[in-house]
């Protein structure tokens, strides 16, 4: 699997847990009445599921395909933007899976 096609997973991934994070919210506030307690279990909870996002890197240079820059996006660059590698071919240096 390419690197490109393993972080789009982790993408979809935080759609999902994004979804559950909003659910879960609208749960607690629609049963108990608003909670910030909830809110924050919500957050914690999404940024422990985005965790593994700090491991989708060009198997070249290292650049995670998250950030653009100084900017972090929900979805993954197909072509590494600082060495230009195409993030979507399989690459051999990658032993991981
Ligand atoms: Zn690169």
């Amino acid at each position: 699997m390419s690197a490109y096609e393993r972080a789009r997973r982790h993408a979809w991934w935080m759609v999902g847990a994004l979804v559950v994070a909003i659910l879960f919210v609208a749960v607690v506030e629609r049963y108990f009445g608003h909670s910030s307690l909830a809110f924050g279990v919500a957050i914690v909870g999404l940024i422990a599921a985005n965790r593994p996002m700090l491991r989708h890197n060009c198997p070249r240079c290292g650049k995670n395909l998250f950030f653009r820059g100084i900017f972090v996006v929900p979805w993954p660059n197909r072509e590494c933007g600082r060495c230009g590698l195409d993030l979507t071919q399989e690459q051999n240096t990658d032993a991981q899976d």
